[in-house]
């Protein structure tokens, strides 16, 4: 709880959210609540939710005013969360200590085989899959989630489910209900869903693309640009307000998708970067440079021609697609991809929805008292202030790339490579000015966040270095000590018979140097371990203390491990190897 619901002092209230729906699941009537302490703080991600829905929809509202809107009278933040997830064998996933323990495997030679062929994006699904996604629907529709698309994804084992759209609230709650069905069907089918952000090493991890725009209740959605972006004001104005909005609070962006599963995803060629940036796509990007220099821009309605007679020419959108950046426009909403894949969205959503409340209120307070006859003027220069002040934070290009990141740091953006490095900056006074405005997060319900955060990591990793200590103790190394003596006995029977035993010499000595450098790294990560737990007294002290001094020690150990399984007969190594695990489905 972070200090907000002491043991001694446990009351709690919750109360019926009514703008979520209840369900039926297992028998048994479940109600969507919020869950608040005695003192009146939130426990819960739904309360900030709510309150930031309701602070972007009366800033919305002004900004309708301001173009002649006088019927819509709520504004609802949108989103549609693409889940990624994996899914393997339940007997495999049985005989790994690590996967029950962390939900990811701590150690694991690379298979002959990965995904550099995209062989697995674009195949058939495999029967045992295609089942599972058959019933998992099922399994969604019966609680009242709106599951869509189902598809293969990059990674062998590798699969994605994503719903309609709905509010943030709805689809956050379908989301959470979505991830315990996940879970429960694949059981059925003797399958695991892992829905951990890095299962497996060298192969892509999972992540849940939030997809996120606003709507009126008079059926507009804000963020699509219509056939001529340039003239539509309405539109360009939620847009610069949420360029100025990422660029202002990057940082409570990167905060909300932080964890130590989430470490291992951003900024590791696979996922978005670290980095917060925006993509445009190249129609915008031309209508906002048009709008900054006081030229014209022309749409163009651009054609695909086949060249195949019998099919026919069809409507090319005006952009790209640009999969490397954490916030892409994807055509009439923000694409969020930085969000782990087991995270709740609450978070998230309730900063961006909090975010660009704050930039429409001060674009309201600025035009509000405008003249009619002057306003055209005022917001032209407003809206080009704000793309020469903040049009760094937009990259249209590679964002995997190493000059991006170079790039990025003379642009003076922020890049928080882990959960620790930016966990701190949630209580930045602009953050805490900013949600306290507009009530989403008091100070104290922010610090008690960023406790929670930051404890949370430091136990992950505790978690995951007792485990790896555990398995190298009662498996790896006790596997290498037996495999070594056969491999001496088998020397001392050769020699006897005047047979070379070179080959069983060589891997003897092989084995037992790196056997021996395993052993002393699992007693170096014990005392790592012991000394970060120590530090409890300050816990950002002790979550960077397991990311400075026991991370670099549990990869050390898994080079050694994953040197030994390499070497080591499969029949004789004592867990599931990679390619049992990722390709056995
Ligand atoms: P892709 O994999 O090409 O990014 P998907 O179809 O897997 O696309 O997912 C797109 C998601 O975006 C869906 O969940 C969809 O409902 C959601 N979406 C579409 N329009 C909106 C919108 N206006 N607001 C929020 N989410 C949206
Ligand atoms: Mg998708």
């Amino acid at each position: 709880s972070g200090g907000l619901r002491e043991t001694c002092s446990a009351r709690g209230y919750t109360a019926w959210d009514p703008t979520s729906y209840c369900f039926v699941k297992e028998g048994s009537l479940y109600i969507p609540t919020v869950f608040v302490s005695y003192t009146g703080e939130a426990l819960d991600k739904k309360t900030p939710l709510l309150r930031s829905m309701d602070a972007l929809s009366q800033q919305a509202v002004r900004i309708l005013r301001l173009f002649g809107n006088t019927t819509a009278t709520k504004v609802t933040s949108t989103v549609g969360p693409e889940q990624e997830y994996f899914l393997i064998d339940k007997k495999m996933y049985d005989k790994r200590e690590d996967l029950i323990m962390t939900g990811r495997t701590l150690f694991g030679a690379m298979p002959p085989k990965g995904q550099e062929l995209d062989d697995q994006y674009f195949a058939n699904l495999k029967p045992r899959v295609a089942a599972y996604m058959a019933d998992l629907d099922e399994a969604l529709w019966k609680v009242g989630v709106f599951a869509t698309t189902k598809h293969n994804e990059v990674a062998p084992a590798q699969h994605e489910m994503a719903p309609v759209f709905s509010t943030t609230n709805i689809s956050t709650d379908q989301n959470e209900l979505a991830m315990e069905v996940m879970e429960k069907v694949a059981l059925k089918h003797g399958l695991v869903c892992l829905l951990h952000e890095k299962p497996f090493d060298g192969v892509n991890g999972s992540g849940k693309h939030n997809n996120w725009s606003m709507a009126t209740n008079d059926g507009q959605n804000l963020l699509d640009p219509g056939s001529t972006p340039m003239e539509n004001m309405q539109f360009l104005t939620f847009l610069c307000a949420i360029i100025k909005g990422i660029d202002e609070y990057a940082d409570l962006l990167r905060i909300s998708a932080s964890s130590a599963g989430n470490d291992h995803r951003l900024g590791a060629n696979e996922a978005p970067p670290a980095i917060i940036s925006i993509f445009m796509g190249e129609e915008l990007q031309g209508v906002l440079d048009a709008l900054e220099a006081g030229t014209s821009y022309k749409s163009e309605s651009k054609v695909f021609e086949i060249g195949v007679d019998a099919l026919p020419d069809f409507p090319k959108d005006s952009t790209d697609r640009n999969r490397t950046s954490p916030f892409a426009f994807t055509g009439n909403r923000f694409e969020f991809r930085m969000v782990g894949s087991s995270d709740n969205i609450g978070c998230p959503n309730s900063l961006l929805n909090a975010i660009v409340a704050g930039e429409l209120s001060d674009i309201a307070d600025k035009m509000e008292g405008v003249p009619a006859d002057k306003f055209d003027d005022e917001l032209k220069s407003l809206l080009v202030s704000i793309i020469k002040d903040h049009k760094r934070i937009i990259f249209n290009g590679n964002g995997y790339s190493d000059e991006w990141v170079a790039e990025a740091e003379k642009r003076g953006l922020p890049n928080f490579r882990s959960t620790v490095d930016c966990v701190p900056h949630y209580a930045d006074p602009k953050n805490i000015a900013l949600l306290e405005k507009f009530g989403v997060l008091s100070e104290k319900e922010i610090k008690a966040r960023m406790e929670v955060l930051l404890e949370n990591y430091a136990k992950t990793i505790n978690i995951e270095a007792l485990t790896m200590i555990d398995m190298a103790k009662k498996k790896y190394i006790p596997t290498c000590i037996a495999y070594t003596k056969e491999l001496c006995d088998a020397v001392a029977v050769k020699k006897s018979l005047e047979i070379c035993p070179c080959v069983e010499k060589e891997l003897a000595e092989k084995v037992s140097s790196l056997t021996k450098d395993a052993y002393t790294t699992t007693n170096k990560l014990e005392e790592a371990v012991a000394a970060a737990a120590a530090k409890d007294s300050c816990v950002l002290d002790m979550a960077k203390s397991y990311r400075e001094e026991v991370i670099p020690v549990m990869n050390a150990l898994r080079a050694a491990v994953d040197g030994l399984e390499v070497i080591l007969p499969s029949c004789k190594w004592p867990v599931p190897a990679y390619s049992d695990i990722i390709f056995n489905v």
